[in-house]
């Protein structure tokens, strides 16, 4: 049957139930349309977004709208493998770099235990996004490490899978292109903030990944891409609900980000962080990162069979990072992607901004609260993230945190760092860190880092 566009957004205006004909022949004309062969314009699909903005979309069609997008383009068929994948997203924050730890961690659990084929019993076809808005991008912290190569085929990803049990890759162009042109459109009719067209957008791409499980971290605080914790703990049931109705198990976390996560926000500077962590280093104010990390891997270890619960799971993440057996994977999957794993011996030695500023407290009291948002844009104004998509982004930017919410301080104690490649770039974040910072007598209401858990099945 012929799908005409006009009658699709036409029933979504009227708040009609879309037919799964409607939603896959939609998707269809998306991406086989060329210059020549307008099988539906531009002007169409922005009012076929603005209709599921305003109408949204029930269960059904949101499984069918992600599933047509998970298989506009290519799909990574992981379970030729036949191990065990799942991989973990985030929906975004700041100093939020747990992939670099979760990808060897689980990865290490999985070399452990082979398939009878000697594969890893557990794979994380980890692919990863740039920075976007206030917020870093794994993709970018991992190109600091010198030849490290993230742009791989998807055969390639297989083998990089089947050698070390985690491949941390970018979007190819031939993943989910529907989401590509969506995407774009989206980003100018003020279309983005919509929980289904992000559910959509989010999990088409995941699910391409052929996983059997899926752990979702999503951001609650200032800090997070929602903004109230309603329309997070929304977002997130939405897309645990699509997962479980593509046949991946799917759990979402509800995490604080009210605050940086870790000691370091930038790119090299994290990579360092994560370093130190699975050399056995453990910074005082890397805590909430380990914490973080170790749930998140202990449900991907809980959910790949490796631990009764979750909390099990958390402690055997923590056992893999102490064992050093995280680390032999880490340098494992960096040498297979190409990268120099020598700038680990002294990783301290490779942070080489040229421009650097202390912030320091003005008065004693606690640090009551900070906007991270604007911390996370004062991150990226230095630097380290960029104003266009394909702007290069800074190695060395970003800054240090030296105190955490609640913590005691007193006039002149430093609360961040900040640097630069470029001295002119400092003047306005250190202004935006300093306005947003506040300090107050008496420490804030603790929060806990998981707020609340999504689960898979009821
Ligand atoms: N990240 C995505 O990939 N898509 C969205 O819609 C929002 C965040």
């Amino acid at each position: 049957m012929t799908i005409h566009p006009i009658d699709v957004i036409l029933h979504k205006r009227d708040g009609l139930a879309l037919s799964d004909e409607e939603i896959r022949g939609f998707i269809r004309a998306i991406v086989r349309r060329t210059p020549t062969r307008q099988l539906v314009t531009d002007a169409q699909i922005a009012a076929f977004l603005m209709a599921v903005f305003f109408r949204g979309l029930n269960s059904h069609e949101l499984a069918v709208l992600t599933e047509a997008m998970r298989f506009s383009g290519e799909v990574a068929y992981t379970g030729v493998l036949n191990t065990f994948t799942i991989d973990k997203h985030s929906t975004g924050g700041v100093g939020d770099k747990t992939s670099l730890l979760i990808a060897p961690i689980v990865a290490a659990a999985g070399l452990a235990q082979p398939t009878p084929e000697g594969v890893p019993g557990i794979c994380v076809p980890m692919i990863s996004g740039r920075s976007l808005g206030h917020t870093g991008g794994t993709l970018d912290k991992l190109e600091t490490i010198p030849g490290f190569d993230t742009q791989l085929t998807l055969p390639r990803m297989l083998d990089v899978l089947r050698q070390c049990g985690a491949a941390l890759i970018g979007q190819t162009p031939t993943i989910v292109p529907a989401d590509r042109i969506l995407y774009a459109l989206r980003d100018h009719t003020g279309t983005v903030e919509s929980p289904f067209l992000i559910t959509a957008s989010i999990m088409s791409k995941k699910l391409a990944e052929s996983l059997n499980a899926l752990v979702l971290d999503v951001k609650v605080g200032s800090g997070a891409f929602m903004p109230s914790y309603e329309k997070s703990k929304y977002l997130a049931e939405l897309m645990v609900q699509t997962g479980e109705a593509s046949g991946t198990r799917t759990v979402a976390l509800l995490t604080s980000m009210d605050e940086p996560l870790g000691r370091f926000s930038g790119n090299w500077v994290e990579v360092w962080e994560c370093v130190d962590i699975l050399q056995g280093r453990r910074h005082p104010l890397s805590g909430d990162l380990i914490e973080l990390s170790n749930a998140l891997a202990g449900w991907m270890l809980h959910l790949a069979g490796r631990a009764s619960t979750p909390q099990q799971g958390a402690e055997l993440s923590d056992q893999i990072l102490r064992s050093g057996d995280a680390y032999k994977a880490w340098l494992k999957i960096v040498e297979t992607q190409g990268g120099d794993i020598s700038v680990f011996e002294d990783p301290a030695s490779h942070h080489r901004p040229t421009a650097t500023r202390i912030l320091k407290a003005e008065q004693s009291g606690y640090l009551a609260s900070m906007d991270c948002r604007q911390v996370g844009w004062a991150v990226q104004r230095l630097g380290a993230g960029r104003a266009k998509p394909g702007d290069p982004v800074s190695a060395h930017a970003g800054i240090e945190s030296h105190v955490k919410l609640g913590d005691r301080v007193e006039p002149g104690q430093p609360l961040f760092t900040l640097f630069s490649e470029d001295a002119a770039l400092l003047d306005q974040p250190e202004e935006m860190l300093r306005q947003t910072i506040r300090i107050a007598s008496a420490p804030p209401e603790k929060v806990p880092l998981v707020r609340e858990v999504i689960p898979s099945r009821p």
